[in-house]
């Protein structure tokens, strides 16, 4: 392996996972739905095999997804684009991410992540030879904070580009309306890139809406705006994402995933334009049920012990595992699905520096209520 890769051997969602398969744990370590997407959306994935579409897809993507896509940040966001120059479709949002890198980012240049981060994007900063520098969100007063004024300290003059993921995983925190106004003002004003990882856009709660850093002033020109289908429409593994933002920008994107990939997903592509297109409802139904689990899980939570941070979007929710008399939260999740059969993950490996998320367990709620229940019931014997 080589020394860029070497400090990444394994992901924590895989090692969660396997621990959780190994001792027939309840999982609500790795994030993925239990149950599927949209009706309508499979058929149509079901019929475009029938169809015979199933060779290569264009290099941009499917033109019927493009425009779905287009229509979609036109109808959400106000923003328009070219679906010709300015969206491009790829494998996941990760790819979208380590292409980005690619395409951008030179050896001596630094990116900027919010930690705890996702832990694709260091890995994808290295792959592209740079180097990432990180500042932390910190748990103050019952809520995640950016760490502004040590945003600001870490850009220097080998910064390219900010990562930003608002709904943020692991700790379901929405940037407000301040915090993007930093982050632009520092993107601006240091003439940065800004790259969004946006695959919750549609996963907020409490009447919250997404405001994409695209739409802050001076910011379209400078950023990509990531998303995927996975979370939106309960597929994560079909792996179809998109990038969209100036033609010049995009077109970088595209010159490198054109040898990553090249293409994916065939039948996917018009499943997911489809839903894009017709599946609002069902997409509100996802939201509202998210909102009322993360209500079961926070109330069960809280029932075994924990203090519980508030999750605003996302399907993730933070816990405090101090008051069960555990210290460290990766120690706790690594114990857990011997004990009494759940799995979680620690933030604190999302991090350069594992302090300020030292003492938290994440916890996914995009289960079916009966699969809470049973993660609930076991936690209560922690007690
Ligand atoms: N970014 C974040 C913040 C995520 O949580 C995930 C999914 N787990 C991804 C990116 C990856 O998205 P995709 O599966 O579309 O590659
Ligand atoms: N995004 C999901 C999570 O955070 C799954 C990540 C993965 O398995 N790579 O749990």
């Amino acid at each position: 392996l080589t020394r860029r890769l070497r400090p990444f051997t394994s992901t924590i969602f895989a090692e969660i996972t396997e621990l959780a398969r190994s001792t027939g744990s309840v999982n609500l370590g790795q994030g993925f739905p239990d149950t599927d997407g949209p009706p309508g959306m499979l058929r149509r994935a079901e019929h475009a095999i029938g169809e015979g579409v199933n060779q290569y897809p264009p290099g941009a993507g499917e033109p019927e997804l493009r425009a779905a896509i287009g229509a979609q940040r036109r109808a959400d966001y106000g923003i328009e684009h070219d679906p010709g120059s300015e969206i491009l479709v790829t494998v996941g949002a990760t790819e979208a991410i380590s292409a980005s890198m690619l395409a951008l980012v030179e050896p001596d240049e630094e990116v900027v992540l919010i930690e705890p981060y996702y832990d694709a994007y260091p890995v994808a900063v290295a792959m592209a030879g740079g180097a990432h520098r990180s500042v932390p969100l910190r748990a103050e007063r019952g809520r995640f904070r950016l760490d502004t004024a040590a945003l600001r300290a870490a850009v220097g003059p080998r910064t390219r580009a900010v990562v930003l993921n608002s709904p943020h995983n692991p700790t379901g925190t929405v940037f407000t309306a301040d915090e993007l106004a930093a982050i632009a003002e520092i993107c601006r004003e240091n003439d940065l890139l800004a790259i969004t990882d946006e695959v919750y856009e549609h996963l907020l709660f409490d009447g919250r809406a997404h405001t994409p850093l695209a739409t802050l002033p001076g910011m379209a020109e400078r950023t990509l705006s990531i998303s995927s289908a996975g979370k939106s429409f309960s597929v994560t593994g079909w792996k179809i994402g998109w990038v969209c933002g100036p033609a010049e920008l995009v077109s970088a994107v595209r010159a490198a995933k054109q040898f990553t990939t090249f293409v994916g997903g065939a039948p996917f592509q018009p499943a997911v334009a489809h839903a894009l297109n017709e599946e609002r409802p069902w997409l509100e139904e996802l939201r509202s049920g998210l909102q009322r689990k993360r209500d079961r899980l926070t109330s069960g939570l809280r029932r075994a012990g924990f203090d519980v941070l508030p999750s605003e979007g996302t399907y993730f929710v933070c816990a405090d595992v101090r008051p069960l008399g555990y210290s460290d939260g990766a120690e706790f999740c690594r114990a857990l699905p011997e004990r009494i059969g759940v799995a979680a993950i620690p933030p604190q490996v999302l991090c350069d520096d594992p302090e300020p998320m030292r003492h938290l367990a994440r916890f996914a709620f995009c289960k079916r209520d009966e699969v809470i229940d049973e993660a609930v019931e076991r936690l209560l014997e922690l007690g």
